[in-house]
């Protein structure tokens, strides 16, 4: 069985995925279909008014040639908290969870060996085939899970350029802590700006100075042995990696600081020789190489080494190479 990892990033799928349906009421049981195409109506929910969110996530085959997953409970419990703020049924912890092992299990032969992962993608749309329904939330819905064997997403060396953008924010602040499809749509004109007008790799936005997130992933300073991010409000999405960083931190002999910053604050610290990094779960941790602040760029001159400090530690965990002190690993098979 070939154990490949295509070059583009979630191109490829297992060919099965579970797929659990909320009908008249009540989540029904789990069915396995062709991850190949789906159908929905015309007229479904999600197609016209959002009601769409997702998570991602990632098994790892071990050294030990254990199958584990990341942190599986924290995801599942983020999405059920997206499809609450969405108004769409809250999928069953339970149920959602067996399906997600059960999926890892059944695609264990396209698990890739470390640092290659299988990436997992659960989603969850409105099927309401009324297109009346503008002003109320779907009632039906379907979960489904796609696994997609992936690179790894990190690449050594390579430059992240941040457009500093203040003017305008990713989405409408009180979507921020949803992962859904439409904050990314939101955050798509900036985004697509920024590489062809600066030549910038993502978009860090900073509405009104106040530094939140990138369009996909967290934002930190590490000045010194102090690591400085934003505090969990409604405006930002709740990285899973964030978190993870975080509570790692004090163990490798950092201060954690969860408090508010300003884009003048970002610039002071990082012509002092801070370093600043973003987190999420494709990449882990990409240190920032420059932003682009005032159309002007400013370099990081501090370097990268305490960022991928941080990133060897939590994927030595995640490839089996130092023991789960934390209790983020969850064997599959
Ligand atoms: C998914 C996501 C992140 C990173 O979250 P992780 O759980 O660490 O992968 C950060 N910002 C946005 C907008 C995201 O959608």
């Amino acid at each position: 069985m070939s154990r490949e990892v295509p070059a583009v990033f979630g191109s490829v799928f297992s060919p099965e995925m579970p797929v659990i349906a909320f009908e008249d009421g009540a989540w029904q049981k789990v069915r396995w279909q062709s991850s190949a195409e789906m159908s929905f109506p015309p007229g479904a929910h999600a197609l016209h008014y959002g009601s769409e969110c997702f998570e991602g996530l990632k098994a790892f085959r071990q050294q030990n040639g254990d199958i584990v997953i990341f942190r599986p409970d924290d995801n599942i419990a983020r999405m059920r908290q997206s499809a609450r703020l969405l108004h769409m049924p809250v999928p069953e912890a339970d149920t959602y969870r067996a399906a997600l092992f059960e999926l890892v299990k059944r695609a264990a032969d396209i698990v890739p060996d470390a640092p290659n992962a299988l990436y997992l993608r659960p989603t969850l749309v409105g099927t309401d085939p009324v297109i009346g329904k503008a002003g109320s939330g779907t009632t039906s819905a379907l979960l489904y899970i796609l696994a997609s064997p992936v690179g790894d997403y990190f690449k050594v060396g390579s430059p992240m350029k941040l457009l500093v953008e203040t003017g305008h924010m990713r989405c409408a602040p009180h979507m921020g802590r949803i992962k859904c499809g439409g904050n990314y749509a939101s955050a798509l004109p900036w985004v697509v700006d920024a590489k062809e007008k600066y030549g910038a790799n993502q978009v860090l936005f900073c509405p009104g100075g106040d530094v939140q997130e990138t369009g996909a992933s967290n934002f930190m300073l590490i000045q010194g042995d102090e690591i400085i991010t934003k505090p969990l409000t409604a405006e930002f999405l709740h990285g899973v990696t964030r978190a993870s960083v975080l509570q790692i931190a004090p163990d490798l002999g950092y201060r954690v600081s969860e408090r508010d910053f300003t884009v003048a604050e970002l610039k002071q610290a990082v012509e002092g020789g801070a370093e600043a990094i973003l987190t999420g779960t494709a990449a882990v941790i990409s240190p920032v190489t420059a932003f682009v602040i005032d159309g002007k760029e400013v370099p990081v001159t501090g370097g990268q080494k305490r960022g991928l400090a941080i990133r060897k530690a939590i994927t030595d965990i995640q490839y089996g190479i130092t023991p789960d002190r934390y209790g983020w690993i969850h064997k599959v098979a």
